[in-house]
């Protein structure tokens, strides 16, 4: 589950993490109060007017944009508010802004220039340790960084069971060349980012920028945060962050159907049974020159209901030309699959698709009898290849 900015924000400040202040608003009259209320506490002059969706790179897409007085408030929020968001990070339709957070601005002139540096914090699957990245040239996309200058992004991999230690979060402040106020506040900042990621059970945070301001404190700009959905349940107040806005509409609805649905580009709808499965059907149709317009796993107990359930879903792509089903019936009979798929077939009485149905396993021939004789436009299969030759005669 990703978080808003702000909303990633709020964690970090929650653990300590020194941030860039901000206050939620979602029209342009909220702004201004906003904007009010933070010169209040903070006694900024000027504001940054950013837009909260799911995306990075709101800047190149005139998402952020600084305001030197109310007024300028009132105008950049009327106009950020309500606009679909083209970013590299999107598609060409853009993210609609529901909301911006009016931001203090940070970036003040003083004895030293301000400077921008990346983090991020995430599991290295290799080697099974969370570690945290970082760079001096923080503000800029870290993969051009990766790509022309990899030898200035350090990693700092963090034993689990110690957690962070000083002198790593020290050789972190030492590799970005910081020294006095600055090198401290830098090992306060990263124990404390660290100790969120832990904490929240996240799966990355990445915070670009993270700036040292002129009078050398270090806070977060940014922040992008995705937490781990199977620890949710430990963390109810998290949980309740998710904005199914920023979601994909018809993955919202299958899992709330309990169903594991994955939107593709493709032509071809499946439904599978097991994760492993799934992704053997996908290559399968890849092979039979189709392109998988899914990724669907029925789980353990694919009876009508939930045949039905997955039909639908997978109908409400315009892009599907034909559907594959592909159940091992191990636990459950293959029999009962096909029931359920010959009942959801006749419920739903609109289907105008092909339906290739592979069962195999448990009473596989009572099922494919049950398919033949069902007098519905279903193609049946028991061996892969034959799914394979049929999903290619119905798509040429
Ligand atoms: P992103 O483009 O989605 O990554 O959004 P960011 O939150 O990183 O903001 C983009 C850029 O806006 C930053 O890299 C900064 O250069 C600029 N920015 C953010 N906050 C301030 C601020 O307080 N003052 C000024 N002048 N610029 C800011
Ligand atoms: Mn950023």
């Amino acid at each position: 589950m990703n978080l808003h900015e702000y909303q990633g924000k709020e964690l970090l400040s929650s653990f300590g993490v020194r941030i860039q202040r901000g206050i939620v608003a979602k029209n342009a009259k909220e702004a201004v109060d906003a904007a009010k209320q933070l010169t209040v506490e903070t006694g900024t002059a000027w504001y940054v007017v950013k837009a909260q969706v799911h995306a990075g790179g709101r800047g190149k897409g005139g998402g952020v944009k600084l305001a030197k007085n109310l007024q300028e408030v009132e105008d950049i929020a009327g106009q950020i508010i309500g606009m679909n968001l083209v970013t590299p990070q999107t598609s060409k339709e853009g993210k609609k802004v529901h909301q911006v957070l009016i931001a203090e601005d940070v970036y003040y002139p003083g004895d030293n220039e301000p400077e921008e540096y990346y983090m991020s914090v995430l599991l290295n699957r290799s080697t099974g340790k969370n570690m945290i990245m970082y760079s001096t040239e923080g503000g800029m996309d870290i993969e051009q960084v990766a790509e022309e200058t990899p030898h200035l992004i350090f990693t700092e991999e963090i034993d689990p069971t110690l957690g962070i230690l000083p002198f790593q979060a020290r050789r972190v402040a030492f590799n970005l060349g910081l020294s006095g106020t600055a090198f401290k506040e830098m090992t306060k900042f990263v124990t404390a980012l660290y100790t969120a990621y832990v904490k929240s059970d996240a799966s990355l945070f990445e915070i670009n920028p993270v700036l040292k301001t002129s009078d050398d404190k270090i806070m977060a700009v940014d922040s992008k945060v995705t937490l781990d959905d199977n620890a949710l349940y430990r963390h109810r107040d998290l949980a309740q962050l998710r904005d199914l806005r920023e979601e994909n509409p018809i993955e919202v609805e299958a899992g709330s159907l309990g169903l594991n649905y994955v939107d593709l580009d493709g032509n071809v709808g499946c439904m599978v049974n097991g994760a492993g499965l799934a992704m053997a059907t996908m290559d399968l149709i890849k092979q039979a020159g189709g392109e998988p317009a899914n990724f669907l796993d029925v789980g353990g107990t694919a009876d009508a209901a939930r045949v039905e359930a997955a039909f639908k879903i997978i109908l409400k792509d315009p892009n599907v030309k034909a559907i594959l089903i592909n159940i091992f019936g191990g636990i459950v009979r293959c029999d009962r699959v096909a029931q359920g798929v010959i009942d959801a077939y006749k419920n739903m009485g609109n289907i105008t698709v092909p339906i290739i149905v592979r069962l195999q396993g448990t009473n596989a021939d009572i099922a494919k009898d049950l398919i033949d004789n069902s007098g519905l436009d279903v193609l049946s299969a028991t061996e892969f290849q034959e799914a394979a030759d049929k999903v290619q005669e119905v798509l040429s």
